[in-house]
Formats: structure tokens, C-alpha cells, sequence
């Protein structure tokens, strides 16, 4: 059997090296076309998470494991984050938009089946990765948004409550009333500050099989003004999944991951040969050079946070941030932990105030 040239260097090693240097220069993808054979990579199950899915990695493992879908074990890994009303970054308890309203941001994608479904600027319900997963499971769709996500979610079932938790009122009304020296809010005359803040949960995982499944759901900015969508719920974004190679996704500004569909580019960099670490890293730095200059310090670094995550077909793992000091979540065989992100910058490189922070 003949073997050409290009299918000879796809398996290369070497190839993979020269790609990862030519891509980090900036040099045109080379052929999005698959480079992993469909069920030909031996797997083992990993659960790959942001590092508040550390619970949330352990449930979906076990699950895994036990037999249940990829996509069903992250969701209810995810759940637990969306119903702990002390994590202020998703569902119930997540910080609201500028009026005080919580309004989610929810993604998900299935490996096996190539289906997709989101959910964007939702209220009232508190799991919108499950509503989400229904966008995918009954429509021809695949975004739903607003008062119309609602209504499906509850023609479909799923109950309303009030999101907004008397903690997260309580921070929303200090951001509020800080805002401006010249309002009519008078400042209260404690010293908490409250900052603008982001946070998100994002978990991934293939199974022994080599199935694979992304999800990503969140309270999306804090403060944002009403009717903002982040990256969570656009698939390619927040999150992004292709059976044949991996999956990755985001937490971190949206505003910044959008521009250049990092869970997508990080998938198309491991499918052409990249390590999950390598993809990131290329992914961060294609982030910085997208980013407009009100958002970088004088040496070209940004101010935000932004982290992506990565896992492959057959396994590996990473996790990205632009500096030093983030950990992501992840369970195999070892059990669950935290371990320490990939990153660009050193701590002390950090620009030490945002514009945005008060
Ligand atoms: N990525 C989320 C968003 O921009 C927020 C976050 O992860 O902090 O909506």
C-alpha cells in the first residue's frame, strides 16, 4: 500500500513540532482535515474542569466510569456549581447585570452524535446547562435566548426561582452604590471593595471509548449591562467538542475569547498535531494579538483574565491563563485534583490594576 507524503507526515512527530512552531508564527493552519482516525486512539476516561469544578470532576468521572453518557456526567458535574448558591459565577447566586437581574449563559456539545445546544441570557432557571442540553435534545436548533429560552424551559419542565441570593444583593448593591461619587447612592461606609468580577464553569471528558463531550455555564460578567452574552454559550467559544480529536473550552472575558473562537482554535490546533499545552499557548497568544490596546499595559499584556482548557481523544490534558497562578480541575484514575495552568506571563509580570477594577 502506498502511503503519500502528506499522510506520512500527519503522523510525524517531528511534523507536529514543525506545525506547533509554524502556527506560533503566525503561519497560515495547515489542512483542517482530520488527522486522527475515527476510534483508532486508545482512550481512558479523564474529566477536565475549571478549578471550581473540582467536585463537579469526581461525579462526572464516576459516572463515566459507571457507564453514563459523556455529555449527561459533565452536566451533572456542572449542576453542582449552578445549584451552590455560594458560587457567584453560575446559576443560583451567580452576580447580576447592572439592574440587579441574573441573566445565564449556558453551552454544551456532543461528541458522539456531532449535536450542539445553548442557551443565552436566560433567567430564572437555575440549571440552564440542562436547558441547554434540551435546545439540543427536542429542537432543530441550536441557540435559544432570553424571554423566548425561558418559555421553552418552562414548556419543557424546568422550574423558575429567583436567582438573585441575599449575598449577591448584597454585593450588587455595593458595586451600585460606589459607582459614581455624584448619584444619589450614598457610598456605604464600610471597606469591602467589590470588584469588577468573571467566573464560569467549564468541564470536558472523553470516556474509553474516545467519546467526548463539552459544557460551559455561567452568571456570565458581573454588573454586565442587561442583555450581554458572553462566549459561554456560542459554541466554538465557550466551548467546542469534535469527536475525532478533543475537546476544549474557556472561562475568563468573553469579550476576549469571542474574537477568536478559542475552544474551536484550540481543537484545530490539536487536530493538526499540537499538544494540549501547545494549542493553549497558541491559543492565549492569538488572544493578545486580537486584543484592542485599552486592554494591554505598555508591554502588550492584558489586564483580564481569560483560561482555556483542553483534553484529547486519547487523553491529555492541559490548562492555559495568560499569567501564572491558575489551576484547573481534573479526575482519572489518580482521583481528583487540582493542577497548576500552562501560562505566558510570570506572576510579577501582572499589571498591577485594571481599568476596569473600582
Ligand atoms: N466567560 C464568561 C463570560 O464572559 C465569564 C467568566 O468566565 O468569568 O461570560
Amino acid at each position: 500500500m502506498s502511503v503519500s507524503r502528506r499522510d506520512f507526515l500527519a503522523t510525524s512527530a517531528t511534523t507536529a513540532a514543525a506545525l506547533a512552531v509554524s502556527a506560533s508564527r503566525g503561519d497560515a493552519l495547515p489542512s483542517p482535515v482530520s488527522r486522527l482516525a475515527p476510534g483508532g486512539a486508545a482512550s481512558r476516561p479523564v474529566v477536565l474542569a475549571s478549578s471550581n469544578g473540582i467536585r463537579g470532576v469526581k461525579v462526572a468521572y464516576d459516572q463515566i466510569v459507571a457507564g453514563t453518557d459523556t455529555l449527561d456526567a459533565i452536566i451533572a458535574g456542572v449542576n453542582i456549581q449552578e445549584l451552590d448558591p455560594n458560587d457567584q459565577s453560575v446559576g443560583l447566586g451567580g452576580l447580576p447585570n447592572e439592574e440587579g437581574v441574573v441573566q445565564l449563559d449556558a453551552s454544551v456539545m456532543h461528541g458522539p452524535t456531532r449535536r450542539a445546544g445553548a442557551v443565552a441570557c436566560i433567567e430564572d432557571i437555575a440549571t440552564p446547562s440542562l436547558v441547554a442540553k434540551a435546545v439540543m435534545d427536542y429542537t432543530d436548533h441550536i441557540m435559544l435566548a432570553g424571554q423566548d429560552a425561558r418559555r421553552f424551559a418552562v414548556n419543557m419542565g424546568f422550574k423558575t426561582q429567583n436567582l438573585l441570593t441575599e449575598k449577591s444583593r448584597q454585593d450588587w448593591l455595593r458595586w451600585k452604590s460606589r459607582l459614581n461619587r455624584g448619584d444619589a447612592w450614598l457610598d456605604h461606609d464600610d471597606d469591602i471593595r467589590i470588584k469588577f468580577t468573571t467566573g464560569t464553569i467549564n468541564m470536558n471528558a472523553v470516556n474509553a471509548a474516545g467519546d467526548l463531550s463539552s459544557c460551559t455555564t455561567t452568571s456570565g460578567m458581573a454588573w454586565k449591562v442587561p442583555g450581554r452574552v458572553g462566549d459561554s454559550p456560542i459554541i466554538g467559544a465557550g466551548q467546542y467538542c469534535d469527536n475525532t480529536v478533543g475537546a476544549a473550552g474557556s472561562t475568563g472575558r468573553g469579550e476576549a475569547n469571542i474574537k477568536v473562537c478559542g475552544a474551536f482554535l484550540a481543537v484545530e490546533f490539536m487536530r493538526n498535531g499540537a499538544t494540549p499545552e501547545q494549542a493553549l499557548i497558541k491559543v492565549m497568544e492569538r488572544v493578545i494579538a486580537m486584543t484592542e490596546k485599552r486592554l494591554l499595559d505598555d508591554n502588550g499584556r492584558p489586564y483580564f483574565d481569560l483560561n482555556f482548557y483542553a483534553l484529547t481523544k486519547d487523553g491529555r490534558y492541559a490548562g492555559a491563563s495568560a499569567y501564572e497562578g491558575s489551576d484547573f480541575a481534573v479526575c482519572d484514575e489518580k482521583g481528583a485534583r487540582i493542577e497548576k495552568c500552562v501560562y505566558l506571563y510570570k506572576k510579577e509580570q501582572r499589571p498591577t490594576a485594571s481599568p476596569r477594577e473600582t
